[in-house]
């Protein structure tokens, strides 16, 4: 495969970069999820919330690709949580994708407000035991709410994913994922494409390389460490988006970055989001 594994902490391989469906109706989704497998991304993110499991599960089946080479991610939806209500919510997704079981399963957003996130993990924790998971985590989760579930559950989560991208690049959260063995996962990677990508000292790392102002920033991502999940559904970005394993960033290039940090979320505050 064009792009290299990162070892989860249970062993299991991840693709260090996938292609990520949010805000893609079920046809489109389809048809992308097609193009993305065409042009050789193996892990796919999804979620319940994104109606389109579906598409991607047809996708995913004609391919041809045998399914122990795809790597799925999905995610349980806010209204879902508690544990009675996880088992079904995950029966249901299962079923929307054709799929006997998922690589990754996350919680979609941790709702600190109607605290039932330690209930749901359990309910993941069982999924995990039954095989219907290879692996599960979180999304969205801060430290505060990490230390919590480790505290009172017994699997330590795989991957956090998280908005991560150079206008916010998480330093105090990626720390804390390292210490606990946790992979961080970076959504909205090219900031949801919303003026990142015409940020002049991008663009002049860009030019420098020869490759796009998206190409830099997924390989900024790919040397910081982060598993990576771009977005579109334009055919030609798809295939460009995963070439980013044939060229490196220097030092120079890395400290251009390292000053875009403004801590800025495109996204809500994982800590009063309560949207169910
Ligand atoms: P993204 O940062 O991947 O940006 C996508 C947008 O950037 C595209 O719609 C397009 O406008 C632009 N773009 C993409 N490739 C480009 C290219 N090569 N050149 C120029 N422009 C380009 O944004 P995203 O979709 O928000 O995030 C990626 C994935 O992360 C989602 O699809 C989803 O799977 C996941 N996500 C998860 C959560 C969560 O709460 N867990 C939230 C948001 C997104």
């Amino acid at each position: 495969s064009k792009v290299p594994p990162i070892v989860l902490n249970n062993g299991v391989e991840m693709p260090q970069l996938g292609f990520g469906v949010w805000q893609v109706p079920n046809d489109e989704a389809e048809r992308a999820v097609a193009t993305a497998l065409e042009a050789g991304y193996r892990s796919i993110d999804t979620a319940a919330i994104y109606g389109n499991e579906e598409g991607t599960g047809k996708a995913i089946a004609a391919s041809g690709i045998p399914r122990e080479e795809i790597f799925v991610t999905t995610k349980l939806w806010n209204s879902d949580q508690g544990y009675d209500e996880t088992l079904r919510a995950f029966d249901t997704s299962l079923r929307r994708l054709g799929l006997e079981y998922v690589d990754l399963y996350l919680i979609h957003w941790p709702l600190p407000s109607r605290d039932r996130y330690v209930d749901t993990y359990k309910a993941f924790e069982k999924i995990l035991a039954d095989g219907r998971a290879r692996a599960i985590g979180v999304s969205n989760f801060l430290p505060e709410h990490l230390e919590r579930l480790i505290g009172e559950t017994s699997v330590i989560p795989a991957v956090n994913q998280i908005e991560l991208h150079p206008q916010l690049q998480q330093h105090q959260a990626r720390e804390y994922h390292a210490e606990q063995g946790i992979a961080t996962e970076a959504w909205s990677p090219l900031g949801q494409g919303r003026g990142l990508l015409e940020v002049p000292a991008i663009v002049a790392v860009a030019q420098k390389h020869g490759r796009t102002p998206a190409q830099v920033v997924l390989r900024w991502h790919v040397q910081t460490g982060n598993i990576v999940i771009p977005k579109s559904v334009t055919p030609s970005r798809i295939k460009e988006n995963i070439e980013v394993f044939d060229f490196s960033l220097d030092d120079e290039d890395l400290a251009v970055f390292r000053a875009l940090d403004e801590g800025r979320r495109l996204g809500p505050d994982p800590a009063t989001f309560d949207m169910v």
